[in-house]
């Protein structure tokens, strides 16, 4: 457990990812963007060093820590400009819901290459017609002997070009009811039926956006993972972990844009003081420090909660933190670029890219309004207007 000061061990994590993070840093990244790579060095070395399997069991590879550990080490990635928005996917969502739900076959055949990062899983659970409604999922497995046969399409779905499986979301048909149920299948990329198309995105990043179409795709009995019959718990398990990560690639890409916009406002002159000695420059990015340290505060909270196994508990802490680190993260990108004047926008400068990129966390997994939605319904107690 936390408390609100962190730990030596986290701060030692803290300090040794940032190291690895310094010696690639933003022009790594930048250049993997540019070139249409996928900041693959820098994903296996964080693999090979533990880092993407600190959360996972240690019986299978990984540290056996928690996803407070996950998310310090996201945000330390991304504080250095080098956010990976994989690790949200992969080790984190994948990972925790295999480990959790997984048989003790599917644990052995993924969890220790997600945990060393040599094996990448995607998540796909948006579809074109359902969006925040996921109540709306259309994606339906049926049985045919003991395979499945999934049917459906997904679109925003990252990373699935480097993943080697997708864990899609379906509905299996309830025999006696005829509604719909919520489970999970791990689909592997080279499956029969299974295919992609790149959507293109304004978003500067090495992961790619897909849409997928899922054409009666025959899968094995292994490939459901958890219980058939409990899929909207497990669901959540996974879910609870993509917010708190998402927090934290929020909050480390906040924390970047505001370093840089800081050490620019030391600097530059066009008058006797640097610009930063003017508090319409100072205040807006001493505002977002203390808005980023606040979410992160809130982002250990959830961690903390996931970690001790209260997930009721978590399900608010992680909306809530999600929701306070993207609003703040989106605030320190727009207050770093207009420090930086007419080099905000500037390709050089590199922050500009951040502006789209900081608003992935305002609309995904969960937009801001789906929170707070949640928390006027769930926290407040208010009626629902839809
Ligand atoms: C870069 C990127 C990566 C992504 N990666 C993945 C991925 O790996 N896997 C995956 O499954 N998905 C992924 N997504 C999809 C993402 O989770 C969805 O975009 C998100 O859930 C919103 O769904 P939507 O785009 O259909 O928006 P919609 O649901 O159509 O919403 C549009 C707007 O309407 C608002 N709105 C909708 N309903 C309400 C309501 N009841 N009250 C108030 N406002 C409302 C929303 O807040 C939003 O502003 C990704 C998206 C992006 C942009």
């Amino acid at each position: 457990m936390t408390s609100l000061i962190e730990s030596p061990e986290r701060r030692a994590l803290r300090s040794a990812v940032a190291a690895l993070a310094a010696r690639y840093g933003r022009d790594y990244f930048a250049a993997a963007v540019r070139e249409g790579t996928h900041a693959d060095e820098l994903w296996a070395e964080a693999g090979k060093l533990g880092y993407l399997g600190v959360a996972l069991p240690e019986a299978y590879g990984g540290g056996g820590a928690g996803i407070a550990e996950l998310a310090l080490v996201l945000e330390e990635l991304g504080t250095a400009g080098c956010p990976l928005l994989m690790m949200v996917v992969s080790p984190a969502i994948c990972g925790t819901v295999i480990a959790r739900f997984g048989t003790d076959a599917q644990k052995s055949a993924w969890l220790p290459g997600l945990a060393a990062g040599t094996t990448r899983m995607a998540f796909g659970i948006t579809e074109p017609d359902a969006g925040s409604n996921s109540h709306r999922l259309t994606t339906t497995a049926r049985r045919d002997g003991t395979d499945w046969i999934l049917t459906g399409r997904k679109v925003f779905i990252s990373g699935v070009d480097v993943a080697d499986a997708t864990l899609v979301v379906g509905r299996t048909e309830d025999a006696r009811s005829g509604r719909l149920k919520p489970c999970l299948f791990v689909v592997g990329r080279d499956t029969p039926g299974f295919t992609r198309r790149l959507i293109p995105m304004d978003v500067s990043s090495p992961e790619k956006q897909f849409e997928l179409v899922l054409d009666a795709v025959r899968l094995p009995a292994d490939a459901l993972v958890g219980d058939e019959d409990a899929g909207l718990l497990q669901l959540f398990a996974g879910l609870n972990p993509e917010r708190v990560m998402t927090a934290a690639f929020a909050i480390g890409m906040g924390r970047y844009a505001v370093a840089r916009a800081v050490a620019y406002a030391r600097t530059r002159r066009v008058w006797d003081e640097p610009i930063g000695a003017h508090q319409a420059v100072a205040h807006p990015l001493a505002q977002s420090h203390i808005e980023l340290e606040l979410a992160r505060l809130m982002m250990y909270k959830a961690a903390d909660l996931y970690d001790a196994g209260d997930d009721a508990g978590a399900g608010e802490a992680a909306n809530m933190a999600k929701y306070a680190a993207a609003e703040a993260a989106v605030r320190a990108v727009d207050h770093a670029v207009h420090t930086l004047g007419g080099n905000g926008l500037s390709t050089e400068f590199g922050l500009a890219s951040l502006i789209t990129a900081a608003r992935v966390a305002r609309v995904a997994p969960v937009s801001r309004e789906m929170i707070l939605n949640y928390v006027s319904h769930q926290t407040l107690g208010l009626p629902k207007s839809y």
